[in-house]
């Protein structure tokens, strides 16, 4: 069973409280464009169980999110052909961490001059 967080903004939106733009689901995966675009195509990929970060994710959570990466990034590909893609994980707050309900960032990458790193 999912387990969610009332005051969590990303369970509010695995259950359809506020909008996402989804790209990807299934039973255990969502993912949706993060909304403040750091390039074209800047998604999030998170299960809909809530898990804080990377000390708390299950095994079995981990392989259902990581078994949708693939899709996900190849989603993108063929919707905004990229050049490359980085996969980033921010784990507490003093590394980055702002929403805790575990989430990978897929940033698709243009080259030069597009706006990441
Ligand atoms: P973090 O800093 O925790 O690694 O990343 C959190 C991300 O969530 C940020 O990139 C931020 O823009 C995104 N974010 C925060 N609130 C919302 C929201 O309500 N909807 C969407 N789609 N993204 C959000
Ligand atoms: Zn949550």
């Amino acid at each position: 069973m999912t387990h969610t967080n009332d005051d969590c903004i990303f369970c509010k939106i695995v259950k359809g409280d506020i909008p996402g733009a989804k790209v990807y689901e299934d039973e255990n995966v969502l993912a949706f464009f993060d909304i403040s675009q750091v390039t074209k195509g800047h998604t999030l990929v998170i299960p809909k169980n809530h898990e804080e970060n990377v000390f708390e994710l299950k095994e079995e959570t981990a392989k259902q999110l990581f078994s949708a990466v693939p899709k996900v990034a190849n989603a993108l590909k063929e919707a905004f052909e990229p050049i490359g893609l980085n996969v980033l994980n921010n784990n507490g707050k003093e590394a980055g961490q702002s929403v805790f309900h575990y989430h990978l960032h897929l940033i698709p990458r243009y080259g030069k001059g597009d706006g990441f790193g």
